[in-house]
């Protein structure tokens, strides 16, 4: 980084839970809608109306907590925490006190080899995750001197996971953002949908100089919901904060806002001066006590984790790239398993994954709930390419979308189409035979050197073949031929 300063980030994560209900009611937990509809006294903090704390958000955040490697605290407390805004019909949020349920843990990151001097993975540190509930909706600037509230989201679930100041770099930042994104989609405890809100994160950034151990003032951009976000607003703080210490100025802490149209963060308000919460303990709740089998529950309900998954497929000999793609959602990463499975080779598994499949979903726009054939099926496909029973160009154009119009198995359609390559050797030997007899001037010049004209010839064949011709078995048995 340029004047030898160095960046120091920690990022507090807010990720709404995907339980039924909402964290202290029976209201339905869901996005849109029309507004108002999902509330009730509770959610509306209408008086004398008591929480009940929702047992299923529980769960999802031990299961966040031993996906983390965290400390389960086997009790900790509510607390409310004041302030006066219009979406806040209660006048108070509930969220955790000193001690929240989930304590420490750590999550692996690709470090950014241009702040790290080499290349290789992060250990970012998690402070702590605690259970807590969302605020309403307030749109403003539809129409001057009005603003709407949405009450739908109050009393939604929320997980708040606060990092400790690990990163470096705003690619850092990003990167951690979305290993949390992947980790809290994969043990399905979030829909991970940016655009509803679903994932939202608080960039806390300072910079110091380097070698420095003190940290520097910070700033807090709240409310980003993008990667791409997180990232530019904290550029923009980077270079903020170095000019006003490069011209002589002090940083005063504060919190600020990202404006996604100029790239460019403004101050909110400072921090100097900032709200008293009043934060007391909430009294209508009993304190939340964690039972060791409701932590070994959660355990046992976690799936092998990206990071355990990631190594595995390593292993496969997959490159770092191809393992990534594959792990872009935990279906994904499930159907290229149980794929892979089915056919018995992990890289041809994995090149139709990145190939085909992601042609088809792409351009159709669709998802592979919706692809129509299962792992089992396209196994089978698979697997008469390998074995040489089926051109490749027919199983991609004709097979599979046969297949995808319920027109049967692989092989049921490669029997009912004639499709079904040519085993013998002898035919193709003939074919070739043929092809050589028919163009005497083509072997002519092979045969003083020009080497090109080969693949005319192998299209030659093909085309004679009517495609039912292995294309390595052409190859080869042409070259035989040639060498005679
Ligand atoms: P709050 O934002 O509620 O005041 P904390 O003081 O605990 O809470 O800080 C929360 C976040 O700020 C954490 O994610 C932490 O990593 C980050 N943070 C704390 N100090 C700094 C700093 N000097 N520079 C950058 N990030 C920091
Ligand atoms: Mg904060
Ligand atoms: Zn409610």
């Amino acid at each position: 980084m340029e004047q030898g300063y160095e960046a120091v980030i920690g990022l507090e994560v807010h990720v709404q839970l995907r339980t039924r209900t909402k964290m202290f009611c029976a209201c339905p937990n869901a996005y849109g809608g029309e507004p108002n509809r999902r509330t009730c006294p509770i959610c509306l903090g209408l008086p004398g109306a008591l929480p009940t704390l929702n047992r299923e958000a529980v769960a999802f955040v031990l299961r966040l907590g031993e996906a983390l490697g965290a400390e389960i605290a086997p009790q900790s407390a509510f607390y409310r925490k004041q302030y006066f805004y219009a979406d806040l019909p209660k006048g108070y949020q509930i969220t955790q006190g000193p001690v929240a349920v989930v304590m420490g843990g750590s999550l692996e990151v690709p470090g950014d080899p241009a702040v790290r001097g080499g290349a290789g993975p992060i250990v970012a540190r998690i402070e702590r995750a605690h259970l807590e509930e969302d605020a309403g909706k307030s749109s403003h600037g539809a129409e001057p001197d009005r603003s709407w509230v949405d009450l739908n989201r109050a009393g939604v679930p929320l997980v708040e996971i606060v990092g400790a100041p690990d990163l470096r770099s705003p690619q850092e930042a990003s990167d951690y953002f979305k290993a949390l994104h992947q980790l809290v989609t994969w043990i399905g405890i979030c829909d991970g949908n940016m655009e509803e809100g679903s994932l939202r994160c608080d960039a806390n950034v300072s910079v110091r100089k380097v070698g420095a151990t003190a940290f520097g003032v910070r700033a807090e951009v709240k409310n980003l919901n993008s990667f791409r976000f997180v990232k530019q607003a904290l550029a923009f703080e980077i270079q903020r904060h170095i000019r006003v210490l490069e011209s002589g100025g002090t940083l005063l802490p504060e919190t600020r806002g990202f404006d996604p149209a100029s790239g460019e963060t403004h101050a909110h308000r400072s921090k100097e001066g900032a709200v008293d919460y009043r934060t007391f303990p909430e009294p209508d709740l009993p304190p939340l006590r964690i039972t060791p089998s409701e932590v070994s529950q959660a355990r046992a309900a976690l799936p092998e984790l990206p990071a355990a998954r990631r190594v595995r497929l390593l292993g496969f000999g997959l490159g770092p790239d191809e393992v990534a793609t594959l792990l872009q959602s935990r279906t994904f990463a499930d159907y290229f398993d149980a794929l892979a499975r089915a056919c018995g080779d992990p890289k041809a598994a994995c090149s139709w994954m990145l190939g085909e499949v992601s042609r088809l979903l792409n351009a159709e726009g669709g998802s592979l709930e919706a692809f129509g054939v299962c792992p089992e099926a396209l196994g089978e496909l698979i697997r008469l390419v390998l074995d040489r029973k089926l051109g490749l160009p027919a199983a991609k154009e004709i097979v599979l979308p046969a297949m995808r119009a319920g027109e049967g198995s692989a092989a049921e359609i490669v029997l009912r189409k004639g499709l079904a390559q040519v085993q013998d050797r002898g035919a193709v030997v003939e074919a070739v035979k043929a092809v050589l007899a028919a163009h005497p001037d083509q072997v002519g010049q092979i045969r003083a050197g020009k080497e090109s004209l080969k693949g005319f010839l192998v299209g030659q064949v093909m085309k004679a073949g009517k495609g039912k011709l292995d294309a390595r078995t052409v190859n080869e048995v042409l070259a035989e031929e040639l060498t005679r």
